[in-house]
């Protein structure tokens, strides 16, 4: 039978691998690279460099049990009923998708095998529960996380997870593409050298990065994890995003340690996240509340520009829109900061933001973007109030006190002390340590009391006021 590798490109707990290997038939394992397939959502580029690297470490482990993984690029059904041929199987055991075009992917590899004779077998590799399970006393579903959350909590958990198998008895692999054949790296320029330096892609990075955390920053994660500065999170989205470790081993890893519940409550953002694109499938392009469709979103593309490069003048959110370019990923606290900064001191659309980091992030996952992007625009299940508008000068001189987090990703503004880094026009020539404004970094590009009343003009307008 064929096993057809997805967004679960790991070999522990992998349900769909462990049902393949429990029928004691050989198992032939496959990647799939469609690039049509996700139409809009296509992989953005730092996406397309970790599944590079994450494919190359998945052929590793699977050389390792003798089943050397087979590439091909392609429409993926027909590759998969090709492959079949090719080899005679009867039968493709996958994970199931939450993306919508994913789920309707997996309707037509359905159909199309099974009037080829071949059955496609799905497993719930990407999420911690069945979306479907998860329901409200009527039997309705959650459109707020507290209480989803909740009754998450009140299951008897996930599944304790499963180790990697030693040996996969496979056959005799037919012709795969070569991985550096694909094109997944950039060539020219080569933007991703602070992704190498950042990343480890994998499954045994994956693990690297679960026991890092559990030893160390997991004990103070509820009083630091909000410190973009300090090492306070365990940087293990991307690795959840591509499947290179279990929902499931990551609770168990964690579940019984002391200031679980806070970090437990994170990775159930995650799952409501998957919940609410499964249950909704427009979430990335409509807003949930409908009275957002009237939302008069400003055009400025000089605007979304310097938002993107980081040069809006505003140090916490251009450190953050460094972070991103540089190393692929952002602090959670800061996404909220340069979210909230474009949706409302800006007025540009949610959607434009959510696009940005679609390209940029490695962590890039279409139900966790979506939803954070609508929760910050404040049109979302459980949403943030509209007139709740982050200050980010504020927000920088809590969460950054001294500002180590902008000086890393600023250096223009290394020379300044604490007590003007997160508002520089404000400070005395003498404070500015040779830096001028306008010349050596930009002033702000929005007067921000002006940007927030704009904001909760336009945001009343629609809501009625509160
Ligand atoms: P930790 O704090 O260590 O949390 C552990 C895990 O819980 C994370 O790896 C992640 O899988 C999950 N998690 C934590 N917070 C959230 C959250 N708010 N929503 C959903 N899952 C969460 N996360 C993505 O994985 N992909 C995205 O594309 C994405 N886009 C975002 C866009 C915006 C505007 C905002 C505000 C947040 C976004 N997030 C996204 C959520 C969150 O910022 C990241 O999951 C988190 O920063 C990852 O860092 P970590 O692994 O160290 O998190």
């Amino acid at each position: 039978m064929l096993l057809w590798f997805r967004q679960d490109l790991r070999l522990a707990d992998h349900a769909a691998l462990g049902a393949a290997l429990e029928t004691g038939r050989p198992v032939l394992p496959v990647y799939v690279l469609d690039d049509a397939a996700a139409g809009e959502w296509a992989l953005g580029g730092a996406s397309r460099w970790w599944l590079h690297h994450s494919l190359a470490s998945l052929t590793r482990g699977l050389d390792a049990a003798a089943a050397p993984l087979v590439l091909r690029r392609g429409e993926t059904v027909a590759v998969l009923a090709a492959l079949a041929r090719e080899v005679g199987a009867s039968e493709i055991y996958c994970g199931g998708a939450v993306e919508p075009w994913a789920r309707a992917l997996e309707r037509r590899a359905h159909d199309g095998l099974a009037a080829r004779g071949v059955a496609l077998r799905r497993f719930r590799t990407v999420t911690l529960f069945d979306p479907e399970s998860i329901r409200t006393q009527v039997g309705g579903v959650y459109g707020v996380y507290t209480p989803f959350s909740r009754a998450c909590f009140a299951t008897a958990g996930p599944k304790p997870p499963t180790g990697a198998p030693a040996r996969i008895s496979s056959i005799d692999p037919p012709a795969s593409d070569r991985l550096a054949d694909w094109g997944l790296l950039p060539v020219k320029p080569d933007w991703a050298a602070g992704l190498r330096a950042s990343w480890q892609p994998g499954e045994a990075g994956a693990q690297a990065a679960l026991a890092r955390f559990v030893d160390g920053a997991m004990a103070r994660y509820a009083a630091r994890r909000d410190f973009p500065g300090e090492p306070g999170t365990s940087r293990l989205s991307p690795h959840l995003h591509f499947g290179e470790i279990s929902a499931a081993r990551i609770w168990h890893a964690v579940a019984e340690r002391p200031g679980a519940e806070k970090f437990l409550k994170e990775v159930l953002w995650r799952e409501f996240s998957q919940y609410l694109l499964w249950h909704h499938p427009a979430l990335p392009e409509a807003p949930l509340r409908d009275a957002f469709a009237r939302m008069p979103w400003r055009e400025d593309a000089a605007g979304l520009s310097a938002w993107q490069r980081g040069r809006t003048g505003i140090p916490i959110v251009d450190a953050g829109m460094r972070e991103l370019w540089q190393t692929g990923w952002m602090h959670n606290r800061v996404r909220m900061i340069v979210a909230s900064f474009l949706v409302k001191h800006l007025l540009i659309d949610w959607r434009a933001g959510q696009k940005w980091f679609w390209d940029t992030l490695v962590d890039a996952d279409l139900g966790s973007n979506a939803a954070s992007w609508q929760w910050v625009a404040g049109c979302g299940a459980d949403a943030a109030p509209y007139f709740r508008v982050f200050n980010p000068v504020l927000q920088g001189r809590k969460f950054d006190p001294d500002g180590a987090y902008v000086r890393r990703y600023v250096p223009e503004l290394a020379g300044l002390g604490a007590a003007y880094i997160h508002a520089p026009w404000e400070a005395p020539e003498a404070a500015l340590a040779r830096v001028t404004l306008g010349v050596d970094y930009p002033r702000p590009i929005i007067d921000l009391a002006a940007g927030r009343a704009r904001a909760l003009a336009a945001f009343g307008g629609l809501t009625g006021g509160h």
